[in-house]
């Protein structure tokens, strides 16, 4: 028996006990007649002392050649401490060694195994294995292995079958690039990895599973933006003869249930809000209702008088910053240059401080007098003491604008409580969205949702209004998860291609198959995914997905620590049938 406890859970009860330890060297200090090693493992860490008197001469000597990380096995009697280090658990006691075994030495580690480590990222993602013995991230796996558990417990609570779905497939359109895997038995032919189980779990539903599930890895081959991964974890689901409703009462009880779970809080029903009114009231379709700051419209209000700015913007549109009246000249004047710069890309920025003394102080005070400005603070919700913050121009682009300034004043003034959680649905998304690119609509979700049956009329003379059964789940300014009432008509699918560019043949080749399965009776089904990494992270309290990846990729897509992608040797080319000219070197 390599241990008869572990380095977390000994107390004064056991003073006296005979115990075996197994962990790793944490750290060690030599006083000379008097040798301390904290004991480390998962669990724990529980001091070592060897000293003069009590411990025998050799196991002394062998102890002050131990190094930092070495694995190693310590039999001894638990005593009282004499100075009692309430920081850790086991602070009450230590284990007075008799004898131990160095089960493992160690090199030095090229870092520090401690919460605050003095590694830099590099270093920590190549040596993950030794970051991973540091607390803050082996806190984080076991959180996620927590949260993953509620959910598996949740899900199969009520009815649903985790069922697992074939990696090596073809193209599953979610917008990004598929990674591709060569087939040496297929020569010239290709697997794509999926970007997600879609057209698996509707074909599940034809086969009457009714209700599936399955935390499972999709892969997406995109231009790294910040926090994303090329492979990353999803909670797919899927369910069969269901609304939208259906859906969103049973995902909503989900995530209620998950909240409770590790946090204990309730939120209570989660709002829910169309696509159009997020728009309008936030400038964003997944809006943090955390903290207020709504968008006010002020186009009526503002677009009387002879400032040209205004008066030719298609949307006036505002926020009322709290206690931004007192801000000085010059903090206002960073915000202004804040939103000009090209990230942002506002062409300027209005301001209206809401003095406390009920009088008003604008950047506009020569276009308009007390009281405009007395009615845009109502219109935007101010209070005295706020700062009317506005943006004028063309409407998507002075929302989006406004959005991101909403965001960053938010960060600023520490609004965005990281123990807060503020969920809710955004529904009735647009079924296709304008690519300027390819000037051509585009899926806004994917090809297989469907179209609010009221609308389809309107795919011809008006594709962009068609509005579609697709909703997002909205957790603290974040998608959490998104999902629709998919389309289990063939004809409907097929003009769902044609809208979409797809010639006839080009929709058989990709997906006859599922417009075959349509033709055997599918019953009406829709579902919903949630990106498992991010809302560990956000339940975590923390923005980063990496942090809750036991082996994450860095921003070019590569593992430093096993060093992939990587070439691999003429003859496993030969063998896959590809020819590629290989750099030299
Ligand atoms: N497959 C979709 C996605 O990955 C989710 C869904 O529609 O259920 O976003």
């Amino acid at each position: 028996m390599y241990r008869t406890h572990t380095c977390g859970e000994l107390r004064q009860a056991q003073i006296g006990q005979e115990i075996t330890l197994a962990g790793w060297v944490h750290k060690i200090r030599d006083k000379g007649f008097v040798l301390w090693v904290d004991l480390r493992d998962r669990y724990g860490i529980t001091q070592l002392v060897f000293d003069e008197e009590r411990t025998p001469a050799d196991v002394l000597e062998k102890a002050k050649k131990l190094g930092r990380e070495f694995v190693l096995q310590a039999k001894g009697t638990i005593i009282q401490r004499t100075s009692r280090n309430d920081q850790i658990p086991t602070g009450d006691i230590e284990l007075l060694v008799s004898e131990f075994t160095i089960l493992n030495p160690s090199l030095l580690p090229p870092f520090t195994i401690e919460d605050e480590t003095d590694g830099g990222d590099e270093l920590r993602m190549k040596y993950r294995y030794l970051d991973i013995r540091r607390d803050p991230v082996k806190d984080n796996l076991i959180f996620r292995h927590k949260v993953t558990m509620e959910v598996r417990k949740y899900l199969s609570d009520q009815g649903f079958i985790e069922v697992e779905t074939p990696y090596l497939i073809k193209s599953t359109p979610e917008g990004a690039r598929d990674f591709v895997v060569p087939s040496r038995m297929n020569e010239g032919q290709f697997y794509a990895l999926p970007q997600s189980p879609q057209t698996f779990k509707q074909l599940l539903m034809v086969g009457g599973m009714d209700k599936y599930f399955q935390i499972v890895k999709c892969f997406r081959d995109e231009d790294l933006r910040a926090d994303r991964q090329p492979e990353f974890t999803q909670i797919d689901c899927e369910m069969a003869f269901v609304e939208q409703d259906d859906i969103l009462e049973t995902f909503e009880g989900l995530t209620r249930h998950v909240l409770h779970a590790i946090h204990g809080v309730d939120t209570g029903a989660f709002p829910r809000m169309t696509y159009d009114e997020a728009m309008q009231r936030y400038g964003s379709d997944k809006p943090d209702i955390r903290f207020g700051m709504e968008f006010g419209e002020l186009n009526a209000l503002a677009q009387h008088g002879d400032f040209n700015v205004f008066n030719q913007a298609e949307l006036v549109v505002g926020i009322a910053v709290p206690g931004g009246a007192s801000w000085s000249r010059k903090e206002i004047d960073a915000w202004v240059d804040w939103v000009k710069r090209p990230q942002v890309g506002a062409k300027g920025l209005v301001y209206v401080k809401c003095n406390e003394d009920g009088t008003y102080k604008s950047s506009v005070d020569k276009f308009y007098d007390t009281e405009d400005l007395a009615k845009w603070a109502k219109t935007l919700g101010a209070q005295k003491g706020d700062l009317l913050l506005i943006i004028s121009g063309d409407k998507a682009a002075s929302r989006n604008q406004l959005n991101v300034l909403r965001m960053e004043l938010a960060n600023q003034l520490g609004l965005r409580k990281t123990d807060e959680f503020a969920p809710l649905w955004v529904t009735d998304f647009p079924l296709l969205e304008w690519d300027e690119d390819s000037e051509s609509y585009h899926a806004m979700h994917h090809p297989f949702t469907s179209p609010k049956p009221d609308q389809l009329s309107l795919l011809d003379s008006d594709p962009g209004a068609v509005r579609a059964n697709a909703y997002d789940l909205v957790l603290n300014g974040n998608e959490i998860g998104g999902g629709s009432i998919r389309i289990h008509d063939k004809e409907v699918q097929q003009l769902m291609f044609k809208h979409l560019g797809f010639t006839e043949e080009e929709a058989k080749a990709q997906f006859g198959f599922l417009m075959d399965a349509f033709q055997y009776g599918a019953p009406p089904h829709g579902g919903i995914a949630f990106g498992l990494d991010r809302f560990v992270a956000i339940l975590g309290g923390q923005e980063t997905i990496r942090d809750f990846i036991a082996f994450p990729k860095n921003n070019s897509g590569r593992d430093v620590m096993i060093d992939a992608p990587a070439h691999i040797d003429k003859d496993q080319l030969k063998e896959l049938g590809l020819k590629i000219d290989l750099p030299s070197s």
